[in-house]
């Protein structure tokens, strides 16, 4: 893929399934994102190499992050609430901050150096039998 040196880009997500990542990418451009995915044909065509490329890369003009970040946060909302958990069957997930040991260095380190942006972990947790994974789980339509 050629690289397009005009427009400055940021990866804000990488993806191992070509399904989710073009749905996505289909729905920023709807919303007026400028943004394309990285290393799709490796990917697609040679799904060993997924870990070596870091799976499908969705990047954006970097002026759009914010924007984009946030549209993203919408869609996977929208999809939470539609998520079937993969141990239950339930329809009862939801995000949350994890808490752990980490958390705490990650509170020292956050205010010691405050003006760096620490990410919260987050897992979605079924409140019906308590299974957690870090990653949406992918088991149904939604996104279609
Ligand atoms: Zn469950």
């Amino acid at each position: 893929m050629q690289r397009n040196n005009a427009v400055e880009t940021t990866i804000i997500r990488t993806f191992d399934n070509y399904i989710s990542a073009n749905i996505i990418l289909g729905r920023l451009q709807q919303s007026g994102i400028h943004c394309v995915l990285l290393d799709e044909y490796t990917v697609t065509i040679d799904p060993i190499l997924t870990n070596a490329v870091g799976g499908i890369k969705l990047a954006v003009d970097k002026e759009q992050v914010e924007q984009a970040l946030r549209l993203l946060n919408e869609f996977d909302e929208e999809y939470l609430r539609s998520v079937i958990c993969p141990n239950c069957g339930g329809n009862n997930i939801i995000q949350v901050s994890k808490q752990s040991p980490a958390n705490i260095i990650t509170a020292v380190l956050t205010w010691l150096f405050s003006s760096y942006a620490i990410a919260t972990e987050k897992v979605y947790q079924c409140q019906d039998c308590g299974y957690e994974t870090e990653k949406i789980p992918e088991n149904n339509t939604a996104y279609n």
